[in-house]
């Protein structure tokens, strides 16, 4: 029992800064540490008094992890957006999805706030996929959001992280209304596909701001759902992680309200229903005629939401006629080939391949991650 140990993760903007100059400023006298496990034994602390320590990561390059406590919103870095809190596993959509000089454009398709499409700048900017001398062909980021409030917050964090010159926001725009053909994406060569999902695999702590939450559309269980008080969450956070692998029926959406379903069924009938969108979503991505590669992500545990998904799309008609396929990228990107959580062999109905192709992190073994597909 007991809450499971988690860091704070903190990404490294390489738009912004580099990881030698955080070292030197932000993070100068703090002793580098080999692994997260040394900083999630570190004494926490008060907020700000956490003990200085960090380890990079050997996964996701340009990745910090630092004990709770230790503040880094308040640091000139922070403000600047030089440093975004960002989870680990939310950093492996973007570095998987790898993007290259033949992929031409990239699509974000859910991108509010924008953790992933800022990462996306970040690692197109370091390959030189939008060089800044005339006449050169530039690869840009398209990045989708429906929500046009959420959109505001997108274009915010996009102007902060620096990523706006390599990126176009379509802001208001459902990606499902996006005809695959019109002139402007016949260069969208890859595509990061983030959709709304229950959260169920997100860490719930009143003290990270992590931006990474993702939205509920309107349906089923909407009569269920409440605003929470302040009392109310903390003592369901507390209650949450205190069961920690049994999945329970609330789902913590944007806003850090809740949606309490009262029933196994409730819970069952909203997954179905972010599923088919979940499923629509990637089937809308398998029609543009130049992608050549698909990231899908949630950051929710249960299969129906991510194994489920991804059988459903390589199964369906679209996939076969134009020859859609898994591969098992984790075991190909850099320092994603050290990284060993799979697919659910269950959840994948026994077809290895397919459990092979995804990567899965679980937020209670041990490695500081929260939830996530
Ligand atoms: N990728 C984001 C990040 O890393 O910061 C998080 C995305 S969040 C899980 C899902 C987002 O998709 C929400 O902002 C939601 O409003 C948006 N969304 C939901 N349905 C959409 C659709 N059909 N087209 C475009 N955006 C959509």
């Amino acid at each position: 029992g007991g809450r499971p140990a988690h860091p704070r993760w903190v990404r490294v903007n390489t738009l912004k800064t580099t990881v030698d100059e955080q070292l030197e400023t932000t993070f100068r006298g703090y002793e580098v540490v080999p692994t997260v496990q040394d900083v999630m034994a570190a004494p926490q602390g008060a907020a700000g008094n956490a003990e200085k320590i960090l380890c990079l990561d050997g996964n996701i390059p340009n990745l910090i992890a630092v004990p709770l406590g230790t503040e880094v919103t308040k640091s000139e870095a922070y403000k600047s957006g030089a440093l975004i809190l960002q989870d680990k596993a939310s950093c492996f959509p973007a570095y998987l999805l790898d993007p290259q000089p033949e992929d031409g454009d990239v699509a974000d398709t859910c991108a509010a706030p924008g953790n992933k499409t800022t990462h996306l700048a970040s690692i197109m900017v370091e390959r030189c996929l939008n060089p800044t001398k005339a006449g050169d062909k530039k690869s840009r980021i398209h990045a989708f959001e429906k929500d046009k409030n959420r959109a505001k917050t997108l274009e915010r964090m996009v102007k902060t992280a620096g990523s706006d010159r390599i990126t176009t926001i379509h802001q208001g725009q459902d990606f499902l209304k996006v005809d695959p053909r019109a002139a402007a994406y016949q260069r969208v060569g890859a595509l990061l596909l983030d959709p709304s999902c229950s959260g169920s695999g997100i860490v719930g702590r009143d003290d990270m701001p992590e931006l990474h939450l993702p939205e509920l559309p309107s349906s089923a269980t909407n009569n269920h759902k409440k605003k929470d008080t302040k009392k109310d969450s903390k003592k369901r956070k507390r209650s949450e992680t205190s069961e920690e692998s049994k999945p329970l029926p609330v789902i913590v959406d944007d806003d850090g309200t809740t949606t309490t379903l009262s029933s196994e069924k409730d819970l069952k009938t909203r997954i179905e229903a972010l599923a088919t969108f979940q499923l629509a979503l990637l089937l809308h991505a398998f029609a543009f005629p130049a992608a050549r590669k698909i990231t899908y992500s949630t950051c929710s545990i249960y299969a129906g939401e991510n194994e489920h998904v991804v059988l459903r799309a390589l199964a369906s008609k679209i996939a076969k006629q134009r020859g859609w396929r898994i591969l098992a990228r984790g075991r190909q990107v850099g320092g994603m080939r050290e990284w060993p959580v799979r697919g659910d062999i269950d959840a994948c109905e026994g077809d290895s391949e397919v459990a092979e192709g995804c990567v899965r992190a679980n937020r209670d073994d041990g490695k500081g991650v929260m939830g996530f597909f």
